[in-house]
């Protein structure tokens, strides 16, 4: 039996990636955070001196990058070109620019086909083949993963999201414009405040890490319980049908 998928996107600061990275831990899954497929993509742009407002420029330098994404959960890594830039992608300069490749249509169909082979577990390895995996982002309960067995999406106030970030040591205006400035550009080109159809929402404003997770593995349960009980149902089926 192969594993299961998770989905889970959000805005920045619902907790998203801690409590994706842990889920995965937890269940054994692949750990992949779509989002330094779009960091990684930005740095190299920056690297090669691209002008990020030539949008089929960038599309076509984003296509020349050689980058290995570690999905394990217990210790997930980005590394471009031979160099561990997982520390890189995080910086202030990454993130504050990073909007500009994300609504950029080109380079956004070329790193969306990258996701979905990875999800599909034909990349990296094949590390999560088999073993089912958590894909955090903005669209991968919509537009990238739509089948996973289990979607979700993330939410938390404003201002707590803000207050997270903020108590992550960094000074306030630019983590302000780092949380609602780069959600209010990345939401003209995907929609991630509202969930969409069979997407489950998980508020994360009153709730500690722990109690995340455990929501999600409440939810990963419940959906395994169910289709173990359409395979019994569906078994059953079959052999009132032979009898
Ligand atoms: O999740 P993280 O904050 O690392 O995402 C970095 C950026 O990547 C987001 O601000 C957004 O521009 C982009 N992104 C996206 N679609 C995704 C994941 C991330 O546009 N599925």
């Amino acid at each position: 039996m192969t594993g299961v998928s998770i989905a889970i996107d959000g805005p920045a600061g619902t907790g998203k990636s801690t409590v994706a990275r842990e889920v995965a831990r937890r269940l054994g899954l692949a750990y992949f955070d779509t989002g330094a497929t779009y960091r990684v993509a930005t740095l190299w742009c920056m690297r090669e001196g691209v002008d990020l407002a030539q949008e089929s420029d960038v599309a076509a330098v984003v296509e020349t990058m050689n980058v290995t994404l570690v999905l394990d959960p217990r210790n997930p890594r980005v590394v471009l070109e031979d160099e561990d830039v997982s520390a890189l992608i995080r910086t202030d300069s990454v993130a504050l620019t990073v909007s500009k490749v994300a609504t950029n249509l080109e380079a956004r169909a070329a790193l969306g086909q990258w996701q979905r082979d990875i999800i599909a577990g034909e990349l990296e390895g094949g590390y999560s083949e088999g073993r089912g995996i958590v894909a955090e982002g903005r669209d991968i309960t919509t537009v990238i993963a739509p089948d996973a067995d289990v979607r979700i999406l993330m939410t938390a106030d404003e201002e707590i999201r803000v207050a997270r970030r903020a108590g992550e040591g960094a000074d306030l205006a630019t983590v302000r414009e780092a949380v609602l400035g780069r959600d209010k550009k990345d939401s003209t080109v995907v929609q991630f405040h509202t969930a969409a159809d069979g997407v489950h929402t998980l508020d994360t404003s009153e709730l500690t890490i722990e109690e995340a997770v455990q929501a999600v593995l409440d939810l990963v349960a419940e959906v395994r319980g169910d289709d173990a009980d359409e395979a019994t149902e569906a078994s059953s089926a079959e052999t009132a049908g032979n009898e």
